[in-house]
């Protein structure tokens, strides 16, 4: 029997412990990429009046087919100057308010002006080429839901709705500590036995795409007192995410800090490849994960079960993992008793997206990693997952 805890257990138990951060309101202006808090409603009907969907003319559909007399032009931005009680027709643009009295508009490559009035040779349709007021939104109709992240579309709907600020989550602060005396920041010389840090820049920029106000605190050696000095200070943030130090080697440290510095240890451990080290716990409100210091193992630990806190923490309705459908493209080996999640490259073939696994799939591959964008899951158990299996993959930005 394995002592590991499956990764769906795992995700369960980090966003159980997550308290979401209390909301602020930022303008619309700043509201990209962040979580609405609560629901923003439209002030105005969208569109806010009847409008012209194409340039040509304003008529009576029931004048037509016919000849009309013209009765001026529409400026865009501007009410009508004239109703259509009496009929003919009054040049619009799109966009324009289509006045009082008329119920089509008549496109201006269809007509033909002749000595002040309008030949339509054809009959116009009712309610032809007009935005009727309302018809995407009513005023006061919810534009976004809580729990929405805000997208270009979201903001560009909330600024029609005439929304100038929202209430959305607090950005989370993270602190990013890396472990290991033989880290080296890229910039410097390598040392014998030196290697560069890689991982602080992955979460760096894993980070900023969740939304997370980072902190990045320097490298720290294995050495026991640096090691809790550094978590210490790192205690302060909403999450503190270590990388190294967390398996079961003598210079494994950071638990131990961890421990003495009142951090309550929810799991460590997780049926998985790579990345099966993980420690998560917590200590108050501040959540505390420790990912293993291989690079993709870093990588996998973060998109499983640091993103899914860092979304909820921000108000996120669906902060899980989004695993989609796809066919594994080659046989993979399974691993007894842990699922692992390959590397892969994202091809559409017949409809469906086939994910072939890149060669080189161990947990300090990052160079391999980085020409993947795709994580596959491939279950636990014994023997080959066949080529053309169903699979479920989690895209990778
Ligand atoms: P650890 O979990 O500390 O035993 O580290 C496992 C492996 O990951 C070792 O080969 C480390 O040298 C490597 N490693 C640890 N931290 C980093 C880092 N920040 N960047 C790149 N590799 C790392
Ligand atoms: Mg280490």
């Amino acid at each position: 029997m394995s002592d590991l805890i499956s990764i769906s257990d795992a995700i369960e138990l980090v966003l159980g412990r997550v308290t979401p951060l209390a909301s602020q309101r930022v303008s619309l202006e700043r509201a990209a990429g962040r979580f609405a808090a609560e629901a923003a409603v439209s002030i105005v009907d969208l569109p806010p009046f009847a409008a012209s969907a194409m340039d040509g003319f304003a008529v009576r559909a029931g004048e037509t087919p016919g000849t009309v007399p013209i009765h001026g032009r529409i400026v865009t931005g501007t009410p009508s100057p004239t109703a259509l009680a009496e009929g003919g027709a009054i040049g619009i643009s799109t966009g324009g308010v289509v006045p009082e009295g008329a119920d089509a508009v008549v496109p201006v490559e269809l007509v033909t002006e002749q000595d002040g009035m309008l030949i339509i040779p054809n009959p116009v349709v009712l309610g032809d080429n007009i935005r009727p007021r309302g018809g995407d939104l009513a005023a006061g109709d919810t534009i976004v839901a809580p729990g929405t992240r805000l997208g270009a579309a979201h903001v560009g709907a909330l600024a029609a709705g005439g929304v100038a600020d929202l209430a959305v989550g607090r950005r989370p602060k993270v602190c990013v500590l890396v472990t290991g005396s033989e880290l080296q920041a890229p910039g410097t010389p390598l040392g014998p036995g030196q290697i560069y840090d890689a991982n602080g820049f992955i979460l760096e920029a894993q980070l900023a795409a969740a939304g997370a106000e980072v902190v990045r605190l320097p490298p720290v050696r294995d050495d026991e007192a640096a090691t809790f000095a550094a978590i210490e200070q790192g205690l302060n943030a909403d999450v503190l995410i270590t990388t190294g130090g967390v398996s079961v080697g003598v210079h494994d440290l950071v638990r131990s800090a961890e421990a003495q510095l009142g951090v309550i240890e929810i799991f460590w451990r997780v049926a998985m490849r790579p990345g099966k080290p993980i420690a998560f716990g917590v200590r108050g409100e501040t959540l505390v994960f420790g990912l293993p210091g291989n690079p993709v193992s870093s990588l996998v630990g973060f998109e499983l079960f640091v993103r899914p806190a860092l979304l909820a923490l921000q108000g996120a309705s669906e902060p899980r993992p989004r695993f989609l459908p796809g066919v594994l493209a080659a046989g993979s080996k399974r691993v007894a008793e842990r699922d692992s999640l390959i590397r892969a490259r994202q091809v559409v073939r017949d409809g469906s997206v086939v994910l072939e696994p890149l060669s080189g799939q161990d947990s300090h591959m990052i160079a391999r990693a980085a020409t993947a964008d795709a994580l596959v899951l491939v279950p636990r158990g014994e023997g080959l997952l066949e080529a053309g299996s169903a699979v479920e993959y989690l895209p990778l930005a």
